[in-house]
C-alpha cells in the first residue's frame, strides 16, 4: 500500500504570523531575469523560531548544544499524535499519561490547529500551551521529541520558561508551529528536518507525517 504523507509545516510567506518580539519573515527578489539577471535569486530574512521550527537546548541554556547537534534518531521515527482538542485549557498529566504508553515521540493536536490551519491566522495569545507537569510526564516516559500546534509550547506570559526548561534539560527536542488540522490521532512516522545552521538556538524545519 502506498504511504500517505501529511505536510504539517506552516507555509513561509511574507506577512505570516510571528511570535511577539521575534523578527518578521521577509522574502524579496535579489536578482531577476526580467531585470537582466542571469537567473532568479531571492533573499530571505527570518528569525530562527519562525513558523514550524525546532528549539535546541541552546535556546534557554547558555553553552548548551545548538540545533546542528540534534540527533537524527530523535527527529525521525515512530510518532504518536494525541488529540487534546476537546480538553480544557491546558491539557493535564492524567490525559497524557492515559495515552502515552509506548510512544517515544508525541505531537499534541489542540484547539489551536483549527485556528492556525494552513497558516491563515493572526497571532493569538490565548493559544493552548503545555503545562510543566505534562513536560515532566514526557521526561518520565523518556520521550525524545514533543511537538505542538502553537508558535510556542509555553503558555503566553508564563513566568520564566518552566516547560521549555524541563524539556530542554532532559534533551527532548521541541517542535513548535505545527499545523495538525489535517491529521487525526494515531501512530505515524515523523520526518522533521531542521536546517543545519551551526551554533544557533533553533531552526525552521519541514515536518511531515507518513502513515
Ligand atoms: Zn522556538
Amino acid at each position: 500500500m502506498q504511504p500517505t504523507y501529511f505536510d504539517i509545516s506552516l507555509p513561509l510567506t511574507n506577512g505570516m504570523p510571528i511570535y511577539p518580539r521575534n523578527p518578521k519573515f521577509t522574502c524579496a527578489p535579489h536578482q531577476r531575469m526580467a531585470d537582466g539577471g542571469t537567473s532568479n535569486v531571492s533573499r530571505i530574512e527570518m528569525g530562527t523560531h519562525t513558523g514550524t521550527h525546532v528549539d535546541a537546548p541552546l535556546h534557554l541554556l547558555d553553552g548548551a548544544p545548538g540545533v546542528e547537534s540534534l540527533a537524527m534518531s530523535s527527529l525521525i521515527g515512530p510518532t504518536r499524535v494525541i488529540d487534546v482538542a476537546n480538553s480544557a485549557v491546558p491539557f493535564n498529566r492524567d490525559q497524557v499519561e492515559a495515552q502515552i504508553a509506548g510512544a517515544s515521540r508525541v505531537l499534541f493536536k489542540t484547539r489551536n490547529s483549527e485556528r492556525i490551519q494552513h497558516g491563515n491566522f493572526e497571532f493569538f495569545p490565548d493559544y493552548v500551551a503545555m503545562d510543566p507537569e505534562v513536560a515532566e510526564v514526557l521526561v518520565e516516559h523518556a520521550v525524545v521529541l514533543v511537538g505542538i500546534d502553537s508558535l510556542s509550547i509555553e503558555r503566553y506570559g508564563a513566568v520564566g520558561r518552566p516547560t521549555h526548561e524541563t524539556l530542554l534539560r532532559a534533551g527532548i527536542v521541541i517542535l513548535e508551529g505545527l499545523d495538525l488540522s489535517e491529521v487525526t490521532a494515531g501512530d505515524y512516522t515523523l520526518m522533521c528536518l531542521p536546517l543545519r545552521i551551526v551554533g544557533v538556538d533553533g531552526a525552521p524545519a519541514r515536518a511531515v507525517l507518513m502513515k
